[in-house]
């Protein structure tokens, strides 16, 4: 049996009331575990241990506290190591826990749950109870281990009352996100690079092309946008591999791992080996012709259209902007 993944929230006063809920929910749902909680909360709030109490009568084999500032680097690191192996995730719903639970399916690949009543365990898979049809069906669907799943808040009626289960201190594991590697040289002199030249790990904004844009010729409106943004150009193995640009450029699982403050994504599906390559991208813009593709539902901006187009159209923009006088247009990222 692999694990399960349990996703819930902390606050000032210790656990949520839905973070409660859930984790009875969890203990009435068959699964046998192994457990997993992962607890989010505001960062430097530490309610206390007595406040963070177990109040499930069920054991988990991991407790981990994730202060929200460290929440992104926790799930990023979930989605590529844990999770892809377990037999689910169960997310409080939230708004933020909404948002993660999406963010996981999609970064994993996996079917989405959002707004599940009852969870229930049978026979290697997951019977949830939910809402269809605009909420005026209400159907149990059965859905393959390995599925996110969202819980909705009060679906079980009223949160467990505070010691239902006698409540009991558990050794909670604060997770640190990795310190960046110290540099492996001594920096002797830096030179303007331009986008052909500039190092992909330490551009602060990457333009990445994929199979879409059809040939090198179609990533020559990328260069032109990176360099107008001070960034570099990277690319989904498939380019790489026909030869639109240099392996150099690969970003993903077998290729360069990423972390700038923009990733443009260009006629990029998304798929797991790819984004496994992307590493604390504070804005993720996708421009893609289907608006289902994966990366479009892990964007911050996704954009329906022709990527080579709208690449070009930006590009013109920011040349008119430029020459009525306005400021450099990567000033701000
Ligand atoms: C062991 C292994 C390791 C791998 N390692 C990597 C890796 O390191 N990096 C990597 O990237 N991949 C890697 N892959 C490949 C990966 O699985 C995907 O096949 C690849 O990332 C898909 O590249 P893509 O997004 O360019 O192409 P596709 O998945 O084919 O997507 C193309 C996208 O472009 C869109 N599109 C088409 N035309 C246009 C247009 N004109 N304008 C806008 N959108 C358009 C389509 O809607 C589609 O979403 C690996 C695979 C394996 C098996």
């Amino acid at each position: 049996m692999a694990e399960l993944w349990i996703g819930i929230e902390w606050d000032h006063q210790g656990l949520t009331p839905v973070a409660r809920e859930l984790l009875a929910e969890v203990g009435d749902s068959g699964h046998p575990g192994p457990y997993r909680v992962v607890a989010v909360g505001p960062a430097g709030a530490w309610p206390g241990d007595e406040a963070m109490a177990w109040p499930a009568d069920w054991e988990a084999e991991a407790y981990w506290a994730v202060e929200a500032n460290a929440a992104e680097a926790f799930f990023r690191e979930l989605a590529i190591t844990g999770a892809p192996t377990a037999d689910g995730v169960i997310v409080a719903g939230t708004p933020e826990g909404q948002r993660r639970a999406r963010w996981l399916a999609a970064r994993m690949g996996r079917d989405l749950v959002p707004e599940a009543e009852a969870i229930r365990w049978r026979a290697g898979g997951w019977a949830v109870s939910t809402h269809l049809a605009g909420g005026r069906v209400r159907a149990e669907v059965t859905v393959p281990a390995g599925t996110v799943i969202g819980w909705r808040p009060m679906a079980r009626g009223t949160a467990p009352k505070p010691g239902a289960h006698p409540a009991r201190p558990v050794p909670w594991r604060r997770f640190e996100p990795r310190p960046a590697p110290p540099p492996a040289g001594r920096l002797l002199e830096r030179t303007a690079a331009s986008s052909r030249d500039r190092e992909l790990e330490e551009a602060a904004v990457v333009v990445a092309g994929g199979r879409g844009l059809g040939g090198s010729a179609g990533f020559e409106p990328l260069f032109a946008l990176a360099e107008r943004l001070g960034g570099a150009v990277g690319a989904t193995r498939v380019a790489v591999d026909r030869g639109w640009v240099a392996y150099a450029r690969q970003i993903g699982s077998t290729g360069k791992t990423v972390s700038p403050r923009l990733y443009i994504a260009c006629a990029i599906s998304g798929a797991a080996q790819h984004v496994a390559g992307l590493r604390d991208v504070r804005h993720l813009v996708a421009i893609n012709l289907d608006p289902t593709a994966p990366i479009m539902a892990m964007a911050d901006l996704a954009l329906v259209g022709e990527a080579e187009a709208v690449v070009r159209q930006a590009v013109a923009v920011m040349d008119a902007r430029r020459a009525e006088g306005g400021t450099r247009d990567g000033a701000q990222v």
